[in-house]
């Protein structure tokens, strides 16, 4: 079945540069359909800040239920937004945009997302568990802010450049009562508080490439840990083959990526009531997924 276009059509739409990649066009308008709401989801390649600006001010005049924003705009979109939720600031970036009235109400559903696919996927609560995020970014900096409301015990910030996560610990400390966050440079130092860790995220961008390799050595990882790697792709990622070669139990980052989508789909209709119908999201983003992948397969042949 094809998109419905009529003449109340409201649209939504993910900006970014660049998205042709996005799964997200394939997976929300699949939700829109079996949800039957007159909504339809675009893709909004952005080449530059300059064009955001632009491509934002008409944004505010257009029938736009919302918007996603991934990367390199997650940080920027924070002050482009009339009102950003507590949470998207404590994580300092906002993913999902609610466009009310013209007005811009900002906020991050990606570490809802991480922590709602592990509780689904894998019966995984976050409560006094010992975590380890590597990578301080906007995705790591969700992900921390989800873990200091699920309670997790402790978390561990490692990062490439140590400055980034101390930024990132000091900004949420203040609200972490029951969790202890701390931060150590990603350096070959850290085995012991890798192995010591229940849950392992990796939210850097290393494994986007094929060639990537895991962000930590498959030497720091066993059976009983659970690995939760953020990027997703057609075959596993080096840290989801690294760990499941060891024992541990891993996932990528699809569940995490069809959880955020739904809570942003449940925050732009929230009048219309409801849950977004997430097996239908999942089944057409993993069907984009294989289909891109057969399409690269075929371009390199
Ligand atoms: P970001 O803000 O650019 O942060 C990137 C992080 O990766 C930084 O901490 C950076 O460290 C680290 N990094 C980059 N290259 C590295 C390398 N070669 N070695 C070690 N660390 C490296 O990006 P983001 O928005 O947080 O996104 C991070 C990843 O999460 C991306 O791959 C994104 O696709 C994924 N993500 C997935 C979902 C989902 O739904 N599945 C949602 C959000 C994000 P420095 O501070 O040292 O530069």
């Amino acid at each position: 079945m094809g998109v419905r276009i009529t003449g109340r059509t409201q649209l939504a739409g993910i900006i970014g540069w660049p998205v042709e990649q996005s799964l997200s066009p394939a997976m929300h308008n699949a939700a829109y359909r079996a949800m039957d709401v007159d909504l339809v989801y675009i893709p909004l390649p952005v080449a530059d800040e300059a064009a955001l600006c632009r491509v934002i001010s008409a944004i505010r005049v257009l029938p736009f239920v919302g918007f996603n924003v991934t990367m390199p705009y997650k940080q920027a979109m924070l002050d482009y937004c009339d009102e950003v939720a507590m949470l998207a600031q404590m994580a300092g970036a906002v993913n999902t945009v609610h466009c009310v009235d013209g007005r811009l109400i900002g906020y991050n559903t990606d570490g809802r997302g991480l922590v709602d696919s592990l509780a689904s996927e894998l019966g995984f609560d976050v409560t006094g568990r010992t975590v380890v995020v590597v990578g301080a970014g906007g995705a790591a900096g969700s992900a921390l802010v989800s873990l200091v409301l699920g309670k997790a015990g402790r978390v561990v910030i490692l990062n490439r450049t140590p400055g980034n996560a101390e930024m990132l610990a000091d900004r949420v400390r203040p609200h972490a009562r029951e969790t202890s966050v701390e931060t150590a440079q990603l350096d070959d130092d850290v085995g012991g508080v890798v192995r010591e860790a229940d849950l392992v995220i990796n939210a850097t961008s290393l494994g986007m490439r094929p060639e990537d390799p895991p962000p930590v050595p498959s030497a720091w990882l066993h059976r009983g840990q659970v690995i939760a790697d953020m990027i997703y792709r057609a075959e596993p990622t080096a840290l989801v083959a690294a760990a499941r070669a060891v024992g541990a139990t891993a996932v990528d980052g699809l569940g995490m990526l069809v959880a955020q989508g739904a809570t942003a789909l449940e925050i732009w209709c929230e009048e219309a009531g409801g849950s977004a119908p997430r097996d239908v999201m999942r089944q057409a983003a993993e069907e984009a997924l294989a289909s891109q992948a057969g399409r690269a397969r075929g371009e390199s042949e």
